[in-house]
């Protein structure tokens, strides 16, 4: 397709041409650090002023879906429609050309069948885009739900007006994600019970996909429905609360590292429980094949029965808690041999463990013992025994830094005592978990 050149002596021709030697202007002057002469105040302004004119920049974009249309490019260049046409013209994904071309229809100044003018059917809305105030994915939401209060309530064309205008008001003050939940409390309100799909569509959509990417890590991506939705967040957003300690200090976790480790713990729990279904024959376990001297030299790779990688420092940490299962392959991989041996904690030992620790033995730590996973003081890997005596519980959180953190453990007299890294101010006291020392009664502290 080709675009003859915009005749220069035309006004929009004359108007264009100087909106682009402002904007050179612009960009020349911040791109020579012009910014930096503003005081905060006037930068704020600035950038407040440049959003205002993207803003407005969707007028533009009503007139030319309007135009388009009047003549009918989308048939003339043989695609399809207008949003065809402003797609392969302004170079946009399909859905942006007809979100455009929708914005047009209720934003965009209309003509009567007389060839009069009219004003845009959300006339408020389209002032305060004029305006610079609203933005087109704001102005969007905005139009839904009049839209959907229109279909669903009784409101008068004042009363709408009325609501257009609270709207506006709201999205003057709010991005797009308050502005949600405000319109959707707007809904509720005007359409009860159209706000929320119907549950057999809920449901029909509902899915999850976890998918081993080539570093070994998973992504996990889903649509749950909205009781088994409701059902995780109960059970992960307490465990996704931020776990400062006094002794370590806060939790520097992010919100969604929070909410992975919370995962982390449902499913150390679940494998831990033994009460998951069984899978060929064997109970839910997770099998890691690896070399026995890679497992020696304690660096390189072994790979989950699904052919994930996963590093040996993360193998090690699975060890922690799992059921070794050895089997020998020779080099070609036929099984040699196959063992089982009993160093998994037995019930008992988790259950004498919960009797002693409590929970996390970290200091200042409350994660409850179900959500703990056990340590072995001395890694198995160094002989250390799956004994009470070489046992503490931690939660996943502090199992997995405080390696990191620089603290270490030791047992004495058979409980868990932690030596804080040099940098901490009690350098070199062993803390006791206040849980642990208050179990011991107060004639033994
Ligand atoms: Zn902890």
């Amino acid at each position: 397709m080709n675009v003859s050149p915009l005749n220069g002596v035309t006004p929009v021709g004359v108007a264009l041409d100087e909106l682009e030697s402002a904007l050179d202007k612009v960009i020349g002057l911040v791109e020579a650090r012009g910014l930096t002469e503003l005081d905060h105040d006037q930068f704020v302004t600035f950038a407040r002023r440049i959003e205002q004119h993207r803003n407005r920049l969707s007028r533009v974009d009503h007139g030319i879906v309007s135009v388009a249309d009047e003549r009918d490019l989308g048939t003339r260049f043989s695609v399809r429609n207008t949003a065809g046409f402003l797609a392969v013209t302004a170079r946009i994904t399909k859905h942006q050309a007809h979100q455009r071309v929708q914005a047009a229809c209720v934003l965009g100044r209309r003509q009567a069948m007389t060839g009069e003018d009219l004003p845009p059917l959300r006339e408020i809305l389209a002032e305060a885009q004029a305006l610079g105030d609203v933005g087109a994915q704001q102005a969007e939401m905005i139009n839904d739900t009049l839209a959907c209060v229109e279909r669903a309530s009784s409101l008068d064309v004042t009363e709408l007006a009325a609501l257009e205008t609270e709207l506006v008001a709201h999205a003057r003050n709010f991005g797009p994600r308050e502005l949600k939940h405000c319109l959707q409390r707007v809904e509720a309100h005007h359409d009860p019970d159209g706000v929320l799909p119907d549950e057999d569509r809920v449901r029909e959509q509902r899915f999850v996909h976890l998918v081993c990417r080539r570093d070994g890590a998973y992504a996990l991506e889903g649509r749950l429905t909205r009781d088994v939705g409701a059902a995780l967040a109960a059970v992960l957003t307490p465990l996704a609360k931020p776990r400062p300690t006094e002794a370590a200090g806060p939790d520097l976790r992010s919100a969604g590292q929070r909410m992975h480790d919370a995962v982390e713990d449902i499913t150390g729990f679940l494998l831990r429980s033994g009460d998951l279904p069984r899978r060929g024959g064997l109970p839910s376990t997770v099998v890691v094949t690896i070399d026995h001297e890679t497992l020696l030299s304690r660096s390189g790779l072994g790979h989950t029965s699904l052919g994930a990688p996963l590093p040996v420092r993360e193998v090690l940490s699975l060890c922690q808690e799992a059921e070794i299962i050895p089997v020998v392959l020779d080099s070609a991989g036929a099984v040699l041999s196959a063992g089982r041996t009993s160093r998994l904690a037995t019930p008992q030992l988790t259950q004498m463990l919960y009797a002693r620790d409590g929970g996390c033995s970290f200091p200042g730590c409350d994660a409850p013992p179900e959500f703990c996973e056990r340590h072995h003081v001395i890694a198995w890997i160094d002989g250390g025994e799956t004994r009470i005596d070489n046992l503490t519980l931690l939660c996943r959180y502090h199992h997995h830094t405080f390696l990191d953190g620089g603290w270490r453990v030791e047992m004495r007299d058979g409980l868990p005592h932690w030596f804080a890294p040099t940098w901490c101010p009690d350098d070199g006291v062993p803390l006791l978990h206040h849980r642990i020392r208050h179990r011991r009664g107060p004639t033994r502290c």
